[in-house]
């Protein structure tokens, strides 16, 4: 039950200024909007029914500012407090409370709607705080938000395997190649990864089969690849892998792991074999060098037999600065 304006005031309505009693009071009663009058020694004076539902929950004026969030605290009421403590909270919002002359705040409530409070400071040092319900504009906004989270999503996956796909492991290279130092920094390595006769898995088997292939390859791959490594789709049956701080040596260590896979492969899919190329950046060398290293390697696994991995020669520096 919301008590009426005579019943929840304390303080008789004769002792707020004639304007508020006489004219805004009664037109602020039924309003949905919540509205709450204080006065200069920050007390809550007047609160029209949709703030005292919201705050008071039919609590007898006038309270503190300080008592009225302390209150709906303990009822279960009002804004939701996310630190737990409302002694913390109000010592975090006290010492802003009254100081601009117009101020905005959102807050969103136990009962999941979102408020955006208007206050004004008033002649006298009164302070009015008007209410908007903006829970619909949030719930938009939390909309477009995953609308666009799926969308970066959708753009940077390969629909296939759900790994990165090839602008995306391509950007990420750049990155990881901008983010290093000019002169040395911690080391880089790539690695350009293709299924072997890969042609004859979808030959014999057909294409779905292929796909789960694929698929099953990039799942256990990122299982066996370290948390910091990233793959990507760089093309049909052609993976590259990003390994930060890994030197060539320590590459060719965590990529023995995807040739190991093979014996604890899914037993309903083909077996495969892969072959790989790694490539430790040098210091000045472009994306696109580093790549045509790495994919020379591939080459020389692929004529080596297959189901091994090459390691691309250093470059000193001198060189690559001619490339
Ligand atoms: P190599 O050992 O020399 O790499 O032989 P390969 O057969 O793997 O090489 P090739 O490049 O001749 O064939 C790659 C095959 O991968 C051909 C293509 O049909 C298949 N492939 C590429 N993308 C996909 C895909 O998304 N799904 C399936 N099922 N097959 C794919
Ligand atoms: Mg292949
Ligand atoms: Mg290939």
């Amino acid at each position: 039950m919301h008590p009426t304006l005579d019943a929840t005031t304390a303080l008789p309505l004769s002792d707020l200024p004639p304007l508020v009693q006489q004219v805004i009071a009664p037109a602020l009663a039924g309003c949905a909007m919540p509205v709450a009058l204080y006065d200069a020694q920050d007390m809550l004076r007047y609160a029209n029914t949709a703030f005292d539902a919201i705050y008071l929950g039919g609590h007898p004026l006038p309270l503190s500012f300080a008592d009225v969030l302390r209150h709906s605290w303990r009822q279960g009421l009002g804004s939701f407090i996310d630190c737990g403590d409302i002694e913390d909270f109000l010592a975090d919002i006290l010492p802003r409370r009254r100081s601009a002359p117009l101020r905005q705040l959102t807050t969103d409530l136990r009962d999941g709607r979102w408020l955006q409070f208007t206050e004004m400071l008033l002649p006298g040092d009164w302070l009015l705080t008007i209410g908007s319900d903006i829970t619909a504009l949030k719930r938009q906004e939390l909309d477009i938000r995953q609308a666009h989270s799926c969308a970066l999503h959708e753009a940077r996956t390969d629909a296939l395997t759900g790994v990165a796909n090839r602008r995306h492991i391509l950007e990420a290279a750049e990155q990881a190649l901008a983010a290093r130092p000019a002169c040395g920094g911690p080391c880089l390595s790539i690695a350009l990864i293709d299924l072997d006769h890969f042609k004859r898995i979808n030959d014999r088997y057909g294409h779905p089969i292929g796909d789960a292939v694929l698929q099953h390859f990039c799942q256990q791959a990122q299982q066996h690849l370290r948390s910091v490594d990233t793959l990507g789709r760089y093309g049909g049956e052609e993976f590259l892998v990003l390994l930060p701080g890994a030197d060539a040596a320590a590459a060719q260590t965590i990529i023995a792991r995807l040739h190991r896979m093979r014996a604890n492969r899914d037993a309903a899919l083909p077996a495969i074999t892969l072959s790989a190329g790694i490539a430790q950046a040098s210091s000045g060398e472009t994306l696109g060098q580093l790549l045509q290293r790495a994919d020379q390697a591939l080459y020389t696994a692929k004529t080596a037999g297959r189901g091994t991995t090459v390691v691309a020669p250093s470059v000193p520096t001198e060189i690559v600065n001619t490339l």
